[in-house]
């Protein structure tokens, strides 16, 4: 009898599969396997079921063990080795990362089913048997209502007995914990769709069953996610139909997700994202992968989530960076999603109201789909009036402006919100020395040390070093250190001097660190607890304040002149997201912009309101750039302690390419902006193509060259396909 063998990805930096026989374990194509390699356990999961290998017989390991659950299917196949081949990264390491960490454990994937245990009807306490404390104290906790498990363990470790002991006594009910958990219907009507959203809603069903890929770009508040909603109940009304929802950060945009779930509640939801447990992220994979969660929302991995009827995929906000993964794969879950909608003929629609370049360009050369809601869908909301606070005219007192000043004090006494737009955490982001200039640096990378004055420390925003605040200055010994420029700490601080009686909230990686704590202080915004809220960009999305009617943005001129060609892609679309928060119901918004540079494109379209064309001048300036999208770019980092090796090898890296092709434009090695980083000097090469194929074709060739290199194991490497930042 032949023997079976078993082609497994592993999760190790080998671009191949491994082989090993099975002798006696029913093993099914994408089932996980327990196999040794290099004396350690790994747990991999079978690609293939051959009957040969090239591997000589004495020398095939067997395989220790197969787990019976299939996790991917032969679709998802299909997409991760799309993956793998596109972003030229090992299968193997590709399939282990899409998992949930459960699954990449070297343990059976059982979630053990956890209950919520009440009571059916008064139990007297009186009635028990004395000397059984425990059910009593358990009895106790149960009259006040239902308890979880945990919640139980927590009075004793033998609370299961008295569970049973109540089971028999016919007095308990339980209820099985599922991450896909029930939603609460509404009560709150349904809006009338307007004709914007109706004819939207009309494209997008009216070819349901093929790939077909849309852009909703609609402003701000103009009922995108209302269109989203719609189209799920129809779409989801058919038998089995499953939908993924892709979302930049679930955190940031907890609304979302209840809107869906009381608007949809018929229908399983389970989430994905990092704020879950490890179990709860098992159970909503596995919710997700047997078909009973029909709806799916998730960050950029869920992308990953294996769905056997998966029938549409959602973008919201499309252009959002987080969709990038910025290690180990680099993939664009946005391309990685168009893909999967491509392979499973289904239709894919993007929102946002200031798409990606990339997006944008495709829905204007015909290839998307593109769809408008031109204007707010609340009756009567207007949008808000955008100006320039010239502060080289008019300058700023504690970074702000007397004209904002006096906006704010006019919302104030007419008991509305403002909000402070500036993208810096901490307190200031420079310590300086007022006698020789010196200011604090990052030993570690080429970054100064943010000043956090409450905490007395001085943190590096890049690398996490931190240190005290120095009594002096460590070059002349000058007692007198100052905090120089504005962030959001130093920025509560003078706005509570400014306004005493005023109740300010401030809104940052620092401040607020979970879902919770934002939810809290969302619906804090929302009664109108709090006057002037001040925050980095985790306030600009997605979030609605009906009574916020000023918004102010404090300092953007440093991201005006960025050296990153797709700086000011991203500033417009900021600045437009935090300007939509203003004026969202019947009270017309004002957005006050502080800047030395009143008269810049960007500021001129943001005015107008305009993305479109603002999009249209930019496209125009890539393509006569020929960066993307109207080009492909690759870029290969390296990065070692000294920088000559980092050197060579990209030289070397360079000339080989060269060698490759001539349709592949081959940059010199460059330092990029943050030469050093976490104590590694930095430097990187630029490929630029016409088209994906081109680059692709090199990369083929380029890669096994490139693992090849001598110097390549003395540092790291990373190839980026599409990267977002230069
Ligand atoms: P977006 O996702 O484009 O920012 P939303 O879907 O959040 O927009 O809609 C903005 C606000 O308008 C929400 O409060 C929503 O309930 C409301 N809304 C959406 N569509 C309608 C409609 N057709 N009629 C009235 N209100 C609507
Ligand atoms: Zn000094
Ligand atoms: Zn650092």
């Amino acid at each position: 009898m032949s023997l079976q063998i078993l082609r497994i990805g592993l999760d190790v930096p080998l671009n191949r599969l491994f082989d090993y026989a099975n002798d006696g374990f029913n093993a099914k194509v994408g089932a996980r396997a327990v196999v040794s390699f290099s004396g350690r356990k790994l747990v991999g999961v079978i690609v293939e079921i051959s009957d040969s290998s090239d591997v000589s017989r004495d020398k095939l390991k067997p395989v220790e063990h197969v787990f019976d659950d299939v996790v991917f299917d032969a679709r998802m196949f299909k997409l991760l080795s799309f993956c793998a081949n596109y972003y030229h990264y090992p299968l193997g390491q590709a399939m282990i990362a899409a998992l949930p960490l459960r699954l990449r454990q070297i343990k059976p994937a059982v979630t053990r089913k956890s209950f919520i245990y009440s009571l059916t009807q008064v139990v007297d306490i009186n009635d028990l048997p004395k000397r059984q404390l425990v059910l009593q104290r358990i009895v106790e906790v149960l009259q006040q209502g239902s308890a979880t498990e945990a919640q139980l363990a927590a009075i004793s470790g033998s609370w299961r007995k008295a569970i049973i002991k109540l089971k028999e006594m016919g007095c308990l009910q339980q209820e099985e914990v599922i991450a896909v958990k029930p939603s609460i219907k509404s009560s709150s009507a349904e809006p009338t769709l307007n004709q914007e959203q109706q004819a939207v809603i009309k494209s997008v069903l009216s070819e349901q069953s093929t790939f077909k890929p849309w852009l909703l770009y609609g402003i701000t508040g103009s009922g995108k996610t209302e269109v989203y909603i719609q189209i799920l109940k129809t779409m989801l009304a058919e038998k089995d139909a499953q939908a993924l929802v892709l979302v930049p950060e679930i955190n940031l945009t907890p609304q979302l997700e209840a809107r869906f779930r009381s608007r949809l509640s018929e229908y399983p939801l389970a989430t994905l994202h990092s704020n879950l447990t490890e179990s709860e992220r098992l159970q909503s994979w596995q919710a997700a992968s047997s078909g009973d969660a029909k709806i799916v929302i998730g960050t950029r991995l869920s992308v990953f989530t294996a769905m056997p009827h998966l029938k549409i995929i959602m973008i919201d906000e499309e252009h959002d960076g987080s969709y990038k993964q910025q290690d180990g794969m680099r993939y664009h879950a946005r391309d990685v999603a168009m893909m999967r909608a491509k392979q499973l003929s289904i239709p894919i629609l993007m929102g946002s109201a200031t798409p990606s370049l990339e997006t944008w360009y495709l829905a204007k050369k015909q290839q998307y789909g593109l769809l408008r809601l031109k204007a707010r869908a609340v009756d009567n909301a207007q949008l808000p009036k955008i100006h320039c606070i010239d502060i080289g005219k008019s300058p700023t007192e504690n970074g702000l402006s007397p004209i904002f000043i006096k906006a704010m004090r006019e919302r104030l006494s007419r008991g509305e919100q403002s909000l402070l737009f500036l993208n810096r955490r901490g307190y200031a982001p420079v310590m300086h020395c007022n006698a020789c200039q010196w200011t604090a640096p990052c030993m570690r990378c080429s970054a100064r040390l943010v000043v956090h004055l409450n905490q007395k420390r001085m943190k590096c925003h890049h690398c996490g070093h931190e240190q005290r605040i120095p009594i002096q200055c460590p070059d002349c010994g000058n007692p007198d250190l100052s905090p120089v420029g504005q962030a959001t700490q130093r920025l509560e601080q003078t706005l509570a001097s400014l306004f005493p009686e005023a109740n300010i909230a401030r809104v940052d990686r620092d401040s607020v660190r979970n879902k919770n704590a934002l939810t809290a202080l969302l619906s804090k915004v929302h009664d109108k607890t709090i006057d002037i809220l001040v925050g980095t960009q985790m306030l600009a999305k997605g979030h609605d304040f009906p009574h916020l009617t000023l918004v102010g943005v404090i300092d953007t001129d440093t991201a005006l002149f960025s050296p990153d060609f797709r700086a000011s892609e991203r500033l417009f679309s900021q600045l437009m997201q935090v300007s939509g928060r203003a004026g969202r119901a019947a009270i017309a918004g004002e957005v006050l912009i502080q800047t030395t540079f009143p008269q810049h494109d960007l500021f001129t379209a943001l005015r107008a309101q305009d993305y479109e064309a603002y999009a249209d001048t930019l496209l125009d300036e890539r393509q006569a750039m020929q960066f993307p999208p109207t080009s492909y770019f690759a870029m290969l980092k390296a990065e070692a302690s000294t920088y000559t090796h980092v050197l060579q090898f990209l030289n070397k890296a360079a000339q080989q390419a060269r060698e490759i092709s001539k349709d592949v434009m081959v940059y010199d090695p460059l330092r990029p902006q943050m030469e050093r980083l976490k104590s590694m000097e930095r430097g990187q090469l630029l490929l630029q193509a016409e088209t994906r194929k081109d680059l692709q074709q090199l990369l083929r060739v380029w890669m096994p060259q490139l693992r090849a290199q001598k110097l390549a194991n003395k540092l790291r490497w990373v190839l980026d396909i599409d990267p977002l930042e230069l």
